[in-house]
């Protein structure tokens, strides 16, 4: 697994109930499933990577991928879990996407396939077809799904309970390196 060590837990005051709660942590991926497949020298030499993308180039194809997030609601408390997850990109998306970035244009809808695997579903989340649509203010684009039979998508549609994200949670928190 390859999460992106998480910052300790910080309270808001809900918009929702007016009470203060505890934020879940984000599951961030540090990397794209790709990257991480790579071995050291390969790392080096094929591939460069920041907090926002990473680009590999293999002899046959170059790969491109941006960071966004998902957010999957919670049915019975009224924190979000968000996970912090790399979309594969066409050459055209990643460098308009690249140029547009420190403008923070917002609302702008890009074609991308999921590159990690969500570990608490049975059937892979890689390569599930979503849209990633930008943000203003310096926050990274959500993901809406493409519709399909996808657990994943289901529960982005329905949510989740919180006790699913805090198993989610401490799933991440046991695995990180
Ligand atoms: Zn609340």
């Amino acid at each position: 697994m390859f999460w992106k060590k998480s910052k300790n837990r910080k309270s808001f005051k809900c918009s929702k109930c007016g009470e203060v709660h505890d934020q879940l942590p984000a599951l961030a991926f540090l990397t794209p499933d790709y990257y991480g497949y790579l071995n050291d020298e390969d790392k080096k030499n094929i591939a460069e990577i920041s907090d926002d993308f990473c680009v590999i180039k293999h002899p046959e194809q170059t790969d491109r991928f941006i960071r966004t997030t998902m957010t999957l609601q919670i049915i019975d408390a009224c924190e979000d879990l968000d996970y912090g997850i790399w979309v594969s990109v066409s050459e055209k998306t990643f460098d308009e996407y690249k140029t547009d970035f420190k403008n923070n244009i917002e609302g702008k809808t890009y074609f991308g396939r999921i590159c990690n695997e969500i570990p608490e579903y049975r059937e892979s989340t890689l390569g599930l077809h979503v849209n990633v649509v930008t943000k203003s203010n310096g926050i990274r684009p959500e993901i809406i799904p493409h519709e399909s039979g996808h657990e994943l998508i289901k529960d982005w549609e329905k949510g989740i309970t919180i006790s699913e994200a805090e198993r989610r949670v401490q799933n991440m928190m046991n695995n990180v390196g």
